[in-house]
């Protein structure tokens, strides 16, 4: 049954897709209600200098243009074909965006969302009946100075990604021994090798851990600097000795339509031949226990498998993935891959509630940005219940974009 506006949608999340969801909402008449833990696009600040693998007219929407054009006089945004850092690509569109007069009042930044239920209703009441929609959703988040707010919806849209919950080195994926202790002081994101990082990596004993695009990246940028600085050396730990055919651990995706992202993997993996004096490649090999020492910040690991034994490093970088955050969600009632902890399908067996974004897909990493705006449009046809929505559809006769 649709879901007319002007009911009242909270979106949790002012990322890529947040702030997309929430202008294709308010283009439509429904009151949005848009609430992050930081600030409009934290978690793409944290790898703000990283160049994206996606050229930027894969990363906007038609109706994200139309707002900026009818905002702003002139809003200089990048050549489709254009390779943006993260930090352009929030600058040039999702920031303006988040700031246009459809979306600015409706933004709540430092809101922690830490709970969404259904008011008067727990998780174990009338599973698959229609009573179930019949209550509002209540989404309780928790501001900077630790007051509660509560939000009453007729529909929530979970945006919230899944950078805020990397995975645990451990592994069979729980946490290593100590790990609990020792997080605080390693890294789970992007090194800024060549800028604000550099000074801390230059010249010393550097563990990577992982074989993804995140623990790619981190290889190049680091050798970058281990060429420059020379007593800088990096251990690079892998689960697997070599991907489908690679000279290394990271997967090359046959055919990618994505030659930056097939570059990427081909680089980081030639660069244990090329780097072999700065970088040392350790296949076959898992984190068994980490403990940090505070008084010379120094990390004593344990590894097992090909090249067990107990190593000293002065920074260790964990790229092994990212989870999502369910804990909020005890409260509904959801059907998760068991895989993956992704979505199987758009529409749960919670009414009204949808999860878009990477955190729909889990612990799947193959997840893009073009795929959110997807997600969007269909969503909104499904709430609308009108199947032909799409408010990022070309009018007819001009060109083709998101
Ligand atoms: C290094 C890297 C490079 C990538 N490059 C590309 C690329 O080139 N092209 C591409 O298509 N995709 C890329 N991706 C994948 C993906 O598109 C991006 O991660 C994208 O930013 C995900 O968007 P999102 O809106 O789902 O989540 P995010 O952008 O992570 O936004 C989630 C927001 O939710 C907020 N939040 C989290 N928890 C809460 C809470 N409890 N309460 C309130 N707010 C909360 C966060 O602060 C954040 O602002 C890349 C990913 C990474 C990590």
């Amino acid at each position: 049954m649709a879901v007319e506006s002007p009911a009242h949608i909270v979106v949790v999340g002012a990322g890529t897709i947040g702030i997309e969801a929430a202008l294709y909402a308010r283009f439509l008449g429904y009151q949005v209600t848009l609430l992050d833990s930081g600030d409009v696009g934290a978690s793409l600040r944290k790898w703000g200098h990283v160049r994206m693998f996606t050229p930027f007219g894969a990363n906007c929407t038609r109706l994200g243009r139309s707002a900026l054009a009818a905002q702003y006089d002139d809003p200089a945004l990048p050549p489709d074909d254009q390779y943006v850092t993260a930090g352009e690509y929030l600058d040039k569109y999702l920031q303006p965006l988040a700031e246009s007069d459809l979306v600015a009042n409706c933004v709540k930044r430092h809101h922690t969302v830490v709970s969404i239920a259904r008011s008067s209703q727990t998780k174990t009441e009338n599973l698959g009946l229609p009573e179930r929609g019949e209550t509002p959703l209540i989404t309780l988040a928790k501001d900077q100075q630790g007051h509660e707010h509560v939000f009453e919806s007729d529909i929530v849209l979970d945006c919230s990604g899944v950078g805020g919950q990397p995975n645990f080195i451990g592994g069979g994926g729980s946490p290593a021994v100590g790990e609990l202790a020792a997080r605080p002081h390693f890294e789970t994101g992007l090194i800024d090798a060549s800028g604000q990082d550099a000074n801390r990596f230059a010249n010393q004993q550097i563990l990577v851990i992982g074989a993804g695009h995140s623990a790619a990246t981190n290889i190049c940028q680091l050798s970058v600097l281990a060429r420059e600085t020379l007593e800088t050396h990096v251990t690079w730990v892998t689960r697997e000795a070599k991907a489908n055919g690679q000279t290394g651990p990271v997967a090359v995706i046959q055919d990618d339509p994505l030659p930056q992202r097939k570059h990427l993997a081909g680089e980081a993996n030639q660069l244990i031949v090329d780097e072999a004096g700065h970088l040392d490649h350790w296949p076959e090999t898992t984190v068994k226990s980490i403990h940090f020492e505070p008084q010379n910040s120094h990390f004593h690991v344990t590894l097992d498998g090909k090249h067990a034994g107990i190593h000293t490093f002065d920074r260790v970088v964990a790229n092994v993935g990212y989870r999502p955050n369910l804990e909020m969600l005890k409260e509904l009632q959801l059907d998760l891959c068991p895989h993956t902890d992704g979505i199987k399908s758009l529409i749960q067996p919670e009414p009204n509630f949808y999860l878009l974004g990477s955190k729909s897909y889990g612990r799947d990493s193959s997840y893009l940005v073009a795929d959110g705006f997807d997600q969007i449009r269909r969503v909104f046809a499904i709430i609308g219940d009108r199947e032909n929505l799409d408010l990022y559809a070309e009018p007819p006769g001009s060109s083709n974009l998101a």
